[in-house]
Parts: C-alpha cells; sequence; structure tokens
C-alpha cells in the first residue's frame, strides 16, 4: 500500500505507520500528495485544543445561558481531541479504543455542537434523535471490527451516522443562511454542509471503486482536499461559535440600552425614537396619536414608609398593570424615576382620556402586598392628543407633562387632558 505523504503525525506520536482507520484519515491513503497532511491534522488538533481553552478562559464573561451553551461546545471539542489522540493510537491500543471508542467520540463531539447550539437557540426538544446515531455507530462499528471486520463497512457507518448528526446540527441554523443574518450562525451552517459533502463523497467513492478516475479526481488529491477541510472543521466551526456568542452578547448590550431594567418599559432614548417614528407615522397618514403621562403620587412616601427595594416593587407592578390595560400597539416608556410615558397609536384624545382612566382605576383599585406589607398606591395622568400637523414630539410630552400636573394639583389620583387646560387657559 502506498504511503499517505509524510507521515509527521505518527513521526510525532512515535508510532509505525499503518493505516489509521476512521474517515479523518481514510482518505489520507493513496497516491503521494504534495501536503503533509498528517501534520495538518496535528496543527488542526492543536488550533482546536487552543480554541477550547480560549472558549474556557471567555466563559466566565458571558451571561448564564451562553455559558451552558459554550460549556457543551467545549465538550464537543475535548472529545473530538481525546478521538484524534485514540485515531493516532491505532495499533498501540486495542482496536476497541482506537477504532469503535475513537468513532462514537468523533460522533458524539458533533452531538456536543448540536446540543449546544439548542442551547444557544433556547431550542428545547428531545435530544434522543442526536444520540440514536451515536449508540448505532457504537453498536456497528464493534460488529465491523471485532465481529465481522470490514472497512468499508466502517467507513460507511461512520459516514451516514455523522451525516445524519450533522443534519440535525445544521436544521436550527438553516434560517440564517439568508442574506443578512447572523454571520457566526452562517460560519457554523455553511462549514457543516461542506462538511456533510465531504463525507458523503468521499463515502461514495470508497464505495464504488478501489480507485477514482485519474484527472482532476484523482484520489490523492481528492483525499488531500478532504482530510485537510476535515481536519480545519473544528477550527472553523468553533470560530463560528465564538461569533455567534458575541453576537448575543452584543445584542444583549443593545436590549439593555433600549429596555429600562427594572420594569421592562423602554429606556427613554428608545422612547424617543419610538414615538418619533409614530408622531411622523401618524402625521403621513393623518392618524390622531395620544400619549399619556404618567407619575406615582407620593412616590418619596412610598420609598419612605416602605423602604427603597418596596418602591422598586410598586413601580414593577405599575408597569404590569400598564400592560395589563394598553393594546399590543401602544407602548410604555421609563421616562424618569417613577414616571411613565405611554403613546398609543391611531388614538383621539377622548379614547385617551378612557384608557387613562382604566389605568388609574386599575392602579387605585387595589394594593401590592409585599412581604407582609399592603401599599397602597396611585398614579396622576396628563393627556395629550397630537395638533393636526404637529411635528415634534417633545411638545406633545410637554403638553402631556402640563396636564399631569394639573392632575397633581387638583388632589393626585385623576387624569386631565391637555385640551381641558387648553380651554381653562384660554
Ligand atoms: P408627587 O405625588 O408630587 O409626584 O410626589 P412624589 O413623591 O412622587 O414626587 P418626587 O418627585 O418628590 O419624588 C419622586 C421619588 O421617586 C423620589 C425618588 O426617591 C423616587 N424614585 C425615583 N426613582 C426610583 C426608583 O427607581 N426606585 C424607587 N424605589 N424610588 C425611586
Ligand atoms: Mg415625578
Ligand atoms: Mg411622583
Amino acid at each position: 500500500m502506498a504511503m499517505a505523504g509524510s507521515d509527521g503525525l505518527r513521526r510525532f506520536l512515535g508510532i509505525p505507520y499503518r493505516q489509521i482507520d476512521n474517515v479523518w484519515s481514510f482518505a489520507a491513503q493513496g497516491e503521494r500528495m504534495s501536503l503533509d497532511v498528517r501534520t495538518v491534522v496535528l496543527l488542526g488538533s492543536l488550533l482546536a485544543a487552543a480554541l477550547a481553552l480560549i472558549l474556557v478562559c471567555a466563559q466566565s464573561h458571558y451571561a448564564r445561558l451562553l455559558r451552558e451553551s459554550m460549556n457543551l461546545w467545549v465538550r464537543g471539542l475535548l472529545a473530538l481531541l481525546l478521538a484524534q489522540v485514540l485515531f493516532g493510537l491505532r495499533d498501540m491500543a486495542h482496536d476497541l479504543l482506537s477504532i469503535v471508542l475513537a468513532n462514537t467520540l468523533t460522533a458524539a463531539a458533533f452531538v456536543g455542537f448540536a446540543l449546544s447550539v439548542r442551547r444557544y437557540l433556547g431550542i428545547k426538544s428531545q435530544t434522543w434523535p442526536l444520540w440514536l446515531p451515536v449508540v448505532l455507530i457504537a453498536a456497528m462499528m464493534y460488529v465491523f471490527t471485532a465481529l465481522l471486520p470490514g472497512y468499508v463497512a466502517r467507513v460507511m457507518v461512520f459516514s451516514l451516522g455523522l451525516s445524519w448528526i450533522l443534519a440535525l446540527l445544521l436544521r436550527p441554523l438553516a434560517g440564517s443562511l439568508r442574506r443578512g443574518g447572523p454571520v457566526g450562525q452562517q460560519v457554523v451552517a455553511v462549514t457543516v454542509v461542506i462538511l456533510i459533502v465531504t463525507v458523503l463523497v468521499r463515502m461514495l467513492l470508497l464505495a464504488l471503486g478501489p480507485a477514482p478516475v485519474a484527472g482532476l479526481l484523482d484520489g490523492s488529491v481528492v483525499n488531500t482536499v478532504a482530510l485537510t477541510y476535515m481536519s480545519l472543521v473544528p477550527v472553523l466551526t468553533t470560530v463560528g461559535f465564538l461569533l455567534m456568542c458575541n453576537e448575543r452578547l452584543m445584542d444583549d448590550t443593545v436590549r439593555l440600552s433600549t429596555v429600562d431594567v427594572l420594569t421592562g418599559a423602554y429606556s427613554r432614548r428608545a422612547l424617543t425614537e419610538l414615538s418619533e417614528r409614530a408622531l411622523a407615522e401618524a402625521r403621513r397618514y393623518r392618524r390622531p396619536l395620544s400619549v399619556l403621562m404618567i407619575d406615582a403620587d407620593h412616590f418619596k412616601q412610598v420609598n419612605d414608609t416602605y423602604g427603597h427595594s418596596a418602591g422598586d416593587a410598586v413601580l414593577v407592578e405599575i408597569m404590569a398593570r400598564l400592560k395589563a390595560t394598553l393594546r399590543t400597539e401602544d407602548f410604555v416608556g421609563r421616562i424618569g424615576g417613577e414616571e411613565f410615558l405611554v403613546v398609543l397609536p391611531a388614538t383621539p384624545e377622548e379614547e385617551a382620556v378612557r384608557v387613562a382612566s382604566r389605568i388609574r382605576e386599575r392602579i387605585a383599585g387595589a394594593t401590592l402586598v409585599y412581604g407582609r406589607e399592603e401599599i397602597p398606591f396611585t398614579v396622576s395622568i396628563g393627556v395629550a392628543e397630537r395638533d393636526p400637523g404637529e411635528a415634534n414630539i417633545d411638545l406633545l410630552i410637554k403638553r402631556a407633562d402640563d396636564a399631569m400636573y394639573a392632575a397633581k394639583r387638583s388632589g393626585r389620583n385623576r387624569v386631565f387632558a391637555a385640551s381641558a387646560i387648553d380651554a381653562v387657559a384660554r
């Protein structure tokens, strides 16, 4: 049998050359190659080990959910590394280790990646369809090693089983392959697609004849390309996965800057942007639009009497009752400590006053049970509708604010409309 290029890995490990029996390196058989494939495999393994280390170090900086996902990915990488070491020990270690266990670990490694991706995407589905091919690979590898030894049969079992797992790994990522999709997921998905093709093409070439036609598809060229690609897969997918983690981190940062952490209402900045857009739309389509300025009454007293965390709980409760009253197209921002602004698209003042009254009643109607305390709380609400042609959201908010202060002055726990104050002022 011809030797596959120079055998750097074997020399590195001090192992006399014999055929390494696995899909990652069966490709290395054939005529002489210009590329030292074993060195490529070794480098691929070392890079993957380095990436696993980087992932472990980076883990602590990520949120818990992402950490769990990274953890699964690292386990996949470690399984792959262990598999490569076992492949390397062929003829030194027992066949059950260097063939059966090594191939099973390789398959299990990709199950680890698939589980990691599912955790990342928050997909909760049964995991047995992923583990089943691993069990089948283990069982059939045993059969074709110990009972009916057959190299081609083993490669077929492994290739089909791995393709099955890879397809399941790919499925939740396929949606990312549209233009402008998340790059990290795209890198992983594309790497996996090419891997499936590589594994299956290799399997067919091996099954369909002893030596493929010479020329472009010369066995050694195909083998070199295939094996080189396969040894790069851990690196490529892990780089993709790291990008995925960073994308998630960035998304979280953006979300944190647009949403108030305590109540889940929009932050002031996000609300300004959203309400400007809503106002522009109302102008374009000549639709009404109203805003509610809502301020908790005597909130300082709530803090002083029950404590600051009780005050926080009241703010959360106000938000919950607001949400329970509003439509999905309305939105709420927390624009001050105990001040909320609600934007009601396509709503004239009269209707907005009715919405505000419902909110006020819902809030004044029930106390908040906090520990052993029952905390009563109320709000004052100012209502303003955009004037025809009004283009400035700040002016609209100012009129709602003035109406809210009028509500405060007249005794709190009230709803005041800007038009009513305008009428008084005139
Ligand atoms: P008024 O009825 O006139 O609105 O009286 P008030 O006490 O609600 O108004 P004031 O503006 O004097 O006080 C607002 C208080 O809200 C003061 C501040 O400590 C409290 N506050 C602001 N942000 C928060 C917060 O995030 N959590 C808690 N617990 N309190 C807050
Ligand atoms: Mg206030
Ligand atoms: Mg207040």
